[in-house]
């Protein structure tokens, strides 16, 4: 009984905010409309970021009225704003099932990054991430990664966001289903009008997914490696104990890089850990003949973890030998400690998630 009366209940037309240019028009052609009106609709869906479909003056009324009717619209509530002292603002976003995704934006002099999530939880259960102890509830949808642009453009000004990073909450390589097409948005002239410099995907290593976006989409990459030995990173990113680190750089150095682009290789500086002079030198070696740049991450710690942050001290030798090998080495600067912002702070509100992938798989 209570399947029939989800299935009668459910909402199965398409989400308005979730089509990219493609999907708008397969959706118009099915309609029996020209395929030009998908550059009009989206210019006002996200360009002007429009929320009702009769304000579509160059658009007959017809069609105005189908797209309100035959399409989803409804958006995410914000649920909690936080500010932090040094201007960093969280956002806790409520989704229509009871779960609750965080978004960060993160000011600087010369950008305003918005760092978005792609999943609700993780399915990765990295030993040292927030989000990793959930477990995985479900993927986002497109419209939901789109929302969180929304949100951040209709509080602080639709000029607001300079770039955009998938750093939030989740893996988007095994969601790149929906996490494609919100790229598409994101670099459509006629949606967000980024320039493919200004996103960047962070992945724990799913190979399968780093082929196919090498091979669709030219954004930038970062690789969360954290450890140079197989044994450590076993430890850290289980995802490890299926995709090595000799496979994972071996992806790398395959990777279908832009011209004048690095690889970014993110790695959590965890006090005794990963943080010796020798990971230092055997990092050098491992990245040898990538174009990378290394972005050392100082530990945020969260309630109920045992690690602890590596001392300045360390992490500056420990940059000191990778700049003296000639390779790009900068320090993240923490933002948003205050408010639980931080890089693997985010939590949001998971309702019970699995760990499918990849312990599971393993099993
Ligand atoms: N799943 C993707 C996207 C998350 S990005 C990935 O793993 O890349 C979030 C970044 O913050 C990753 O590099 C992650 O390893 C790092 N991170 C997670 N927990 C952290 C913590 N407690 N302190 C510092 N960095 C952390």
């Amino acid at each position: 009984m209570m399947v029939r009366s989800t299935l009668a209940n459910a909402d199965y037309r398409p989400h308005i905010l979730g089509l990219d240019r493609a999907g708008l028009e397969n959706l118009l052609a099915d309609w029996g409309e020209p395929r030009f009106r998908a550059g009009q609709i989206l210019q006002w869906l996200h360009a002007r970021q429009v929320e009702d479909a009769l304000l579509m003056t160059n658009i007959s009324k017809n069609l105005r009225r189908r797209l309100a009717e035959e399409t989803r619209w409804e958006e995410p509530s914000v649920l909690a704003d936080h500010q932090a002292q040094d201007g960093t603002r969280k956002w806790l976003l409520a989704l229509p099932d009871g779960n609750a995704i965080e978004t960060v934006f993160i000011p600087e002099e010369s950008r305003a990054t918005l760092c978005i999530s792609s999943q609700v939880g993780c399915s990765l259960a990295c030993s040292f991430c927030a989000t990793g102890a959930q477990g995985l509830r479900r993927n986002l949808e497109t419209h939901e990664i789109i929302a969180q642009i929304r949100v951040a453009r209709r509080l602080l000004g639709l000029d607001a966001i300079s770039n955009v990073v998938f750093m939030g909450m989740g893996e988007p390589l095994l969601n790149l289903r929906h996490v494609l097409p919100a790229i598409s948005l994101l670099l459509d002239d006629f949606g967000y009008g980024l320039s493919s410099r200004r996103i960047t995907v962070s992945t724990a290593g799913v190979l399968p997914g780093l082929f196919q976006l090498g091979r669709e989409s030219p954004v930038n990459l970062a690789i969360s490696l954290h450890a140079t030995r197989n044994e450590i990173r076993d430890e850290l990113v289980p995802l490890n104990r299926h995709y090595p680190l000799e496979e994972l750089l071996a992806a790398c150095r395959a990777y279908p890089l832009p011209p004048r682009r690095r690889i970014t290789f993110e790695y959590v500086m965890l006090h005794g850990v990963n943080d010796e002079k020798q990971h230092a030198r055997e990092l050098v070696r491992l990245l040898e003949g990538i174009p990378a740049l290394v972005n050392l991450i100082p530990f945020n710690s969260f309630p109920g973890t045992n690690y602890q942050r590596s001392t300045p001290d360390r992490i500056d030798s420990f940059r000191e030998i990778m700049l003296r090998a000639g390779l790009m080495t900068v320090t993240r600067k923490t933002r948003g400690e205050d408010i639980a912002a931080a890089c693997g702070q985010l939590a949001g509100q998971v309702r019970s998630g699995r760990r499918a992938f990849p312990l599971k798989a393993a099993g």
